[in-house]
């Protein structure tokens, strides 16, 4: 639970001086490196040095303490000002697995580098090709040796690996056949990214938008088993506790990214005359404007709901998975009524929205599929029988 105090001012400050920030990182910057498959470089490094990436790190660990609310609206001015935050924000949460579960060596030895932003830790390789959603089925194993930890086994979409100095790893550290909680056998580690060398093969996979995700192919990798983070075999569980944030965050971001197409499509619809009058005068136009303006305003409560509640320690599984949601359906639903909206030039580059088209698209689909939110949602808010 954070002990910052946060008041309507102190949000707005961090809205202003965050959309200040990206001002110069205009849609011309970010159309170049979508064209370029090129990482926003001169961005991240800003916003690091602005210390907006390491706001979640405690004061005592030389970050900015700031909680969950006020970190989500970082996320979403840089969504809403045409940015794409997915670039950098695991930068901010990823090392809150090393928070709550790292020993206090651990979190001495990273936390203070990645606040500064002289170590990038913005990996976390989980998902495998056979396992997909079902985390407690992955196959990567690390089998102890010693004073050591020898990884083999695959990962797939596993974003920002060539620009992390660090990356977290789920693997298996006791096979499944052999467990009774399937929930068990699982682990976590900090990779030191720069010390794997031919034993960690990152083969790039081109995606629809400008995301620098990965397949990675471990070939006898060994970590220090001091890099064990927390207790071996309880790994899913430190991830699942990283879940609500991560969620509250992206919640956030889709948000910014519904802002964006709306502001975007009213004031296109205004001024765009076609039949002696602006198309936004017709309900054609307006109205799917006007549903999407109030879907983003409601996920917005939901956002500051769960937000409110992690910061208090309160349990907010369910606020966190609806504010995905709603969120994530809300952006999809404002960026559709604003490529509408643009006719044919919504499809030209230079209008920058059927990039953040493509963008946004995704929250949908990561870091988790809206049907396993609603599965959530069902089974344990509901208390419906489970389908897996
Ligand atoms: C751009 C991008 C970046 C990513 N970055 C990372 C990363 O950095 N680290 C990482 O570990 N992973 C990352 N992922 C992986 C992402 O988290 C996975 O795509 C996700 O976990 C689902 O796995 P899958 O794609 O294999 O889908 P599958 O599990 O095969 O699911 C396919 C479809 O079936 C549905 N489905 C499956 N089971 C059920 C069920 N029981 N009930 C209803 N529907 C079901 C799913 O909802 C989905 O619609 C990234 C993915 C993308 C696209």
């Amino acid at each position: 639970m954070t002990t910052q105090t946060h008041t309507p001012d102190t949000l707005n400050d961090i809205r202003l001086a965050v959309r200040d920030a990206c001002r110069k990182y205009d849609g011309a910057y970010w159309r170049g490196l979508d064209k370029a498959g090129a990482y926003p470089e001169a961005f991240v490094r800003e916003m690091t040095e602005l210390g907006w990436l390491s706001a979640l790190i405690p004061e005592e660990h030389g970050g900015g303490g700031m909680s969950v609310t006020e970190a989500s609206v970082i996320l979403e001015e840089i969504n809403r000002s045409g940015g794409d935050a997915a670039a950098c924000h695991a930068q901010m949460y990823i090392m809150g697995v090393i928070l709550r579960h790292g020993s206090p060596e651990q979190k001495a030895r990273y936390l203070p580098g990645v606040a500064r932003g002289e170590l990038r830790l913005q990996a976390f390789a989980v998902t495998e090709p056979n396992a997909g959603s079902e985390t407690t089925r992955i196959e990567t194993t690390a089998v102890r040796k010693g004073d050591r930890y020898v990884v083999n086994g695959e990962k797939t979409f596993i974003s920002r690996v060539a620009q992390s100095d660090l990356m977290l790893l789920l693997a298996r550290t006791t096979p499944y056949d052999e467990l009774t909680n399937k929930t068990e056998g699982l682990s976590v580690f900090v990779v030191d990214i720069r010390d794997a060398g031919e034993r960690l093969r990152i083969q790039p996979i081109e995606m629809t938008f400008n995301r620098h995700t990965n397949q990675l192919f471990f070939d006898d990798l060994e970590i220090p088993a001091e890099n064990l983070v927390g207790e071996e075999g309880k790994g899913f569980r430190c991830i699942i506790d990283s879940w609500n944030a991560e969620r509250i965050l992206i919640a956030a971001e889709a948000i910014g990214d519904a802002r964006f197409f709306i502001e975007r499509a009213a004031s296109y619809a205004s001024g765009r005359v076609v039949f002696g009058r602006p198309i936004g005068a017709n309900q054609g136009v307006q109205l799917p404007i006007a549903r999407a303006y109030a879907h983003t305003e409601a996920a917005d409560l939901m956002r500051f709901e769960a937000a409110a509640k992690f910061d208090r320690g309160e349990r907010c599984g369910a606020e966190a998975n609806m504010a995905k949601l709603l969120a994530s359906e809300a952006a999809w639903e404002a960026a559709n009524a604003c490529l509408d909206a643009h006719g044919g030039y919504g499809f030209a580059r230079e209008y920058d929205i059927e990039r953040k088209f493509r963008e946004t698209r995704l929250y949908i689909t990561a870091p988790v599929n809206n049907n396993l939110v609603l599965a959530y949602l069902g089974q344990n808010a509901l208390g419906m029988p489970r389908s897996y």
